[in-house]
C-alpha cells in the first residue's frame, strides 16, 4: 500500500489530508503543535508521528502544508527532520504557497538523497479543500510530477504540470498578486462610488453584469465584505507573503512591474495593520479607513 506522509495540518492541510484519509494509503499525519495531529489521527484512525522523521519513514510520498517555503526548509534539514526520514525513490510534495528560489535550494539538497521534489500550492480556499476540487499547479521533472499525481488526485479538481521545479510556486505567486490586485481595486472603486452616493449593492450588480468583474467582485465581496461577516479562511499574513514573492519574482526577472510592487506595499502595510490574524479581505477596511466611508 503507498505510504503517505502528511504534514501541517492548518486551515488547508487538516481538510487536505482528511480526503487521503477516504483513500488507501497508509497514512500518517504530523503537525508542530502535536495535540492537533493527535486529534486529527483520532478522529480519522490514522497514526500520528512525534517528527517529521518519524512520520516519513518508509514513506512514498511527504506532502508539507506550512506558511512558507522557509518553515519547509527547516522541517527538512532540522534534527529529526524530513532529510531523516525520506529514502531515495520518495518525492517531497510541497502544497505551501512558497517561493521558487527556496524551492529549487531545497530540490538540489534533498537530490543528494535521492528524494525527489514537487512545488505543488493549491488555490480554492479552505472551501475548496473541504470538496476536494482544489487546483494544483506543479513544478517539478515530468515522472516526478506524474507520480505525485497518485495523492494529489484526492484533493484536486485540476492538476497543472507548469514547469520544472519553482514554476508551480511561481505561477501561484502571480496568481496571488492578481487576486490582492482585484481585493483592493475594488474596494477602491466602491469606496469612490460610495462617496458619489452610489449603493454598493447596486455598483457590484452593475459591475458583475460588466467587464470589469471578477471572483472578487463576484464572490469575495458580496460573501465577506457587503455582510461585514469577514470570515477568517486565509489570514492576510499570507497573501502579504504571497505578493512580496511575486513582487521578488519580477524584479529578480528584471521586468518593471509597478502593479505588483504597489500591491506587495499595500498588503504589507494593511497587514501590519490589522496584524497577523485578519483574514485578507480586511485589507478593505484600510481602504476604508482612509476614505473615511463604508463600502457596505
Ligand atoms: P495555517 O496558518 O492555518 O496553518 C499553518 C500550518 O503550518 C499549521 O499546521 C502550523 O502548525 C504549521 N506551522 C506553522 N509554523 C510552523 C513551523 N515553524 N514549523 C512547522 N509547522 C509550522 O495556514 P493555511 O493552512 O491557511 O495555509 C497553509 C499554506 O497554504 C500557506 O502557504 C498558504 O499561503 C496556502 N494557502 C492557503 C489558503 C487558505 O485559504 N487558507 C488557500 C490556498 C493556499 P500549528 O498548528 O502548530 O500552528
Amino acid at each position: 500500500m503507498t505510504r503517505v506522509a502528511f504534514l501541517g495540518l492548518g486551515a488547508m492541510g487538516a481538510p487536505m489530508a482528511e480526503h487521503l484519509t477516504k483513500s488507501p494509503f497508509d497514512l500518517v499525519v504530523w503537525n508542530r503543535t502535536p495535540e492537533i495531529a493527535r486529534a486529527f489521527a483520532l478522529r480519522h484512525r490514522v497514526r500520528a508521528a512525534l517528527t517529521p522523521a518519524e512520520a516519513t519513514i518508509g514513506a512514498d510520498f511527504a506532502i508539507t502544508c506550512l506558511p512558507s517555503s522557509r518553515e519547509g526548509r527547516e522541517l527538512v534539514e532540522s534534527d529529526q527532520g524530513l532529510a531523516a526520514g525520506l529514502g531515495r525513490g520518495s518525492i517531497l510534495i510541497d502544497c505551501t504557497s512558497g517561493d521558487p528560489v527556496t524551492s529549487r535550494g531545497t530540490a538540489e539538497f534533498l537530490s543528494q538523497g535521492g528524494v525527489e521534489f514537487v512545488d505543488a500550492p493549491v488555490s480554492g480556499g479552505v472551501k475548496g479543500a473541504e470538496a476536494g476540487t482544489l487546483t494544483v499547479m506543479c513544478g517539478g521533472g515530468e515522472i516526478a510530477v506524474r507520480r505525485a499525481r497518485e495523492v494529489l488526485t484526492t484533493f484536486a479538481g485540476k492538476i497543472v504540470r507548469c514547469g520544472e521545479v519553482g514554476s508551480g510556486h511561481a505561477v501561484k505567486a502571480m496568481n496571488q498578486a492578481l487576486l490582492a490586485i482585484h481585493i483592493w481595486s475594488t474596494g477602491e472603486c466602491l469606496a469612490a462610488l460610495a462617496k458619489q452616493g452610489v449603493d454598493s449593492r447596486v455598483a457590484l450588480d452593475v459591475i458583475n453584469g460588466s467587464s470589469g468583474r471578477s471572483n472578487t467582485s463576484e464572490n469575495l465581496f458580496p460573501e465577506r465584505v457587503m455582510n461585514r461577516a469577514f470570515p477568517r479562511t486565509f489570514r492576510l499574513a499570507l497573501l502579504d507573503k504571497d505578493v512580496a514573492i511575486a513582487s521578488q519574482i519580477a524584479s529578480d526577472a528584471g521586468i518593471d512591474a509597478p502593479f505588483i510592487e504597489l500591491a506587495a506595499r499595500l498588503f504589507s502595510e494593511a497587514h501590519k495593520t490589522l496584524g497577523d490574524e485578519a483574514d485578507h479581505v480586511e485589507a478593505v477596511r484600510v481602504i476604508e479607513d482612509r476614505a473615511g466611508v463604508h463600502v457596505s
